[in-house]
């Protein structure tokens, strides 16, 4: 059988998503530090080439079966000495979900629960339609804005304890709002907030 290309370099060829060499090439060294509403920060790699065209065929072709395409191999050693008692999704945009079908945060964190072994919860949140049409506000809608937007859902919400240790789950990092919004919800509520993206924008 003949095996694919790497999504990257496209002349190894690889069982996975990408070859040892561009694996290595893409991760990212050194996440940014974060905010002050999480506790940690892990990002696998940089958000180019093969890992680009490869969340751009998730998010906007609707290929939410490649998030199995993400590997053990590819994630911070750190999410695997962490312990995490429930993976917790970010929300996307709902208008945006609704053309898509899915929400791709949400089968992300799925695929993450089975990778390192740790319970998934939703819904945690909730989110309303931004009040402006999506393409008034550009790609920055604001951390503002989209704090009016998430709130916590009551009843799944209720289930988690002052000492539950999450890891919120988003596919792209960019400017760190999404992260910041969600994540500011649940402090008080648990012990500790960390943050996973697979991918850095900058
Ligand atoms: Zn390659």
């Amino acid at each position: 059988m003949l095996l694919p290309p790497c999504e990257h370099c496209k002349i190894a060829t690889s069982i996975t998503l990408l070859c040892k060499n561009c694996a290595q090439e893409l991760a990212l060294v050194n996440p940014p530090s974060g905010s002050e509403a999480l506790d940690s920060l892990d990002i696998a790699f940089r958000y180019e080439g093969g890992v680009r065209t490869w969340i751009l065929d998730i998010k906007d072709r609707f290929h939410s079966e490649r998030w199995k395409e993400l590997i053990a191999a590819y994630l911070p050693t750190a999410l695997f000495e962490r312990r995490y008692d429930f993976i917790i999704p970010v929300t996307s945009d709902p208008q945006s979900n609704r053309l898509r079908g899915f929400d791709p945060s949400f089968v992300l964190a799925k695929r993450l629960s089975r990778l390192l072994s740790v319970p998934f919860k939703a819904p945690v949140f909730h989110r309303s339609d931004f009040p402006l049409p999506r393409k008034a506000m550009k790609h920055d809608i604001g951390e503002w804005m989209l704090s009016k937007c998430v709130g916590l859902n009551s009843v799944a919400a209720g289930e988690l304890s002052s000492t539950s240790r999450i890891l919120l789950v988003d596919d792209v990092f960019t400017t760190g709002s999404t992260m910041n919004v969600h994540a500011r919800l649940l402090r008080g509520l648990v012990g500790q907030v960390h943050g996973f993206c697979v991918a850095l924008k900058v």
